[in-house]
């Protein structure tokens, strides 16, 4: 399996960047997950958007769904015209807010499943699974398979007790990592690149991918405060592709 990283900003993007979303392939499947801003233009770099099998949405934040408004329109208006000729593509998303989740499953090319805490789904040849996190509005952790391969993506959350459990022996995983320790607050959002660090070393996975960053940091910060516990954290990049 092939997981390219489309956008790691959070949540607004960096100059000439992206916010959240990344591309898993497997043998002709595509699936993108997360569809923030800046997101639609990268993904056309590596295949038409009528190649997609499926859209997962991991909540319904602005920074992981904005281009699904755009994206919406590329469909609608690529159907009328006979260039795209799939009748829709099936969209895996909470339903709430339920505001955000009406007005990206207004349009018929968008078929939508709710997504909620245990559920499994195989799409084409890559199988998910999904577990709720902790974040202001419902967002979920899922884990991206293939024949033994395992990556496990947060999401949005702040810490908990679920994520740890969720990540073992996971041959990536994709963080979070959307605060320095400096910065965290009661009521934090996100995960602090310490406790990213503490997770993947207690969870034993074996590539920790730092996302969801903040374009106001530094990044060596970040990777520096993950590598207190995680030895080697890589910072993630834009339109690199890793491998399982
Ligand atoms: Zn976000
Ligand atoms: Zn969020």
């Amino acid at each position: 399996m092939k997981l390219t990283v489309l956008g790691k900003y959070g949540p607004y993007p960096a100059a000439g960047g992206a916010c959240s979303g990344y591309l898993a392939e497997q043998d002709g499947t595509r699936v993108l997950v997360d569809c923030g801003s800046g997101v639609l233009s990268r993904l056309q770099q590596i295949c038409n958007i009528q190649d997609l099998s499926g859209i997962v949405l991991s909540h319904l934040h602005s920074d992981h769904m904005a281009d699904m408004l755009i994206l919406r329109y590329a469909l609608e208006i690529g159907k009328a015209r006979g260039i795209i000729n799939i009748e829709s593509i099936p969209v895996y998303l909470p339903n709430a807010p339920a505001d955000i989740y009406g007005l990206v499953t207004s349009s018929p090319v968008f078929r939508p499943v709710i997504i909620q805490d245990g559920l499994q789904a195989d799409i084409g040849e890559i199988s998910f699974t999904f577990r709720e996190m902790s974040h202001p509005v419902q967002s979920f952790a899922m884990a991206v398979e293939h024949s033994g391969g395992k990556l496990v993506y947060t999401g949005d959350t702040n810490m908990n007790t679920r994520i740890g459990d969720f990540s073992k022996g996971a041959d990536y995983l994709v963080a979070d990592t959307g605060l320095l320790e400096k910065d965290k607050t009661d009521q934090a959002a996100h995960l602090t690149a310490d406790e990213v660090g503490r997770i993947a070393a207690d969870a034993g996975v074996k590539n920790l991918i730092l996302s969801h960053i903040w374009p106001g940091y530094a990044e060596q910060d970040i990777i520096n405060e993950a590598a207190l516990h995680y030895s080697s954290p890589i910072m993630a990049e834009e339109m690199k592709t890793y491998i399982l």
